[in-house]
């Protein structure tokens, strides 16, 4: 158990790495919310861990609509009386060339990466800053320190992540500011949009190398489960062998 049980809200906890935070938190004791669009399974999953004893909420979510998250996050404070922690987890990655010009994928990706991650900064941050406290974990990607073809747009979206991060940390005296930076791990991330060839080799190099989910869920407890004072800034975790 940790030494301190939280109120975490977690979004994009229908699958992949929100799915394995989820179940990673809740076994160790903390409370949490889960939001995705696809209410379902957050449904299904919440049920699961609710039956093994955890303190389990769901609501559906789009992060692309500032209402849709502050609505969450005034669940989070009704239902458990505050937010400890916000991890900004929802994310989509249609890769592709830049020539085919995928627009309304760029613009996605923006939406959801990049404009999710401020819109769940926005809702949270009056909360902690009444609280004087509190924790925001960004998901961004090995993405977010170097590009590749067809990732172009995706991987601009995870550098901006890294980019308000470290200024939103260098403006909080009590607030934490995570940035987790996931290399190939199994989830879903390639099954939706993009270029047929850029999805597919992708999710052949994912087949080949990806670590489970439960890998970065890890990562994400130890930085929630240290002391108030110590802010793990970044951490970057990878299959061994990925490049
Ligand atoms: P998944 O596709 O399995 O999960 C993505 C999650 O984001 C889903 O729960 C999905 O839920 C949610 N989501 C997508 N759009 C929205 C939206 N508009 N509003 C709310 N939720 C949304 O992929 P991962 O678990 O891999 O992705 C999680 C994060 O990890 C992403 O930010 C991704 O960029 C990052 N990452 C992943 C890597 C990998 O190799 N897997 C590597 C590096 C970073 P729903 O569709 O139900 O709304």
């Amino acid at each position: 158990m940790p030494a301190e049980s939280k109120t975490v809200l977690i979004t994009g906890a229908s699958s992949g790495i929100g799915e394995a935070t989820a179940r990673r938190l809740a076994g160790l004791g903390h409370r949490v919310l889960l939001g995705a669009r696809r209410t379902d399974r957050l449904a299904a999953l919440a049920g699961e861990l609710r039956a093994a004893g955890a303190s389990v909420a769901h609501r559906e979510l789009d992060v692309t609509s500032l209402d849709s998250v502050r609505a969450f996050a005034d669940a989070g404070v009704a239902e458990y009386g505050g937010i400890d922690v916000l991890i900004n987890n929802a994310g989509v990655m249609p890769l592709s060339p830049i020539e085919d010009l995928r627009i309304t994928e760029w613009e996605q990706m923006i939406d959801v990466n990049l404009r999710g991650v401020l819109h769940g900064i926005a809702a949270v941050l009056p909360q902690m800053r009444r609280q004087a406290g509190g924790h925001i974990v960004n998901v961004s990607s090995v993405a977010g320190h170097r590009v590749d073809p067809t990732a172009a747009v995706y991987s601009a979206t995870k550098f901006a992540v890294a980019a308000v991060s470290e200024g939103l940390r260098q403006e909080s005296r009590d607030i934490r500011v995570t940035v987790v930076s996931p290399g190939f791990t199994q989830s879903e991330l390639t099954h939706r949009g993009g270029s047929p060839e850029a999805q597919g080799a992708a999710r052949t190099a994912a087949e080949q190398l990806a670590i489970p989910a439960s890998a970065i869920a890890d990562a994400i407890a130890f930085a929630i489960d240290q002391p108030a004072n110590v802010d793990v800034n970044e951490l970057v975790v990878r299959p061994t062998a990925q490049g």
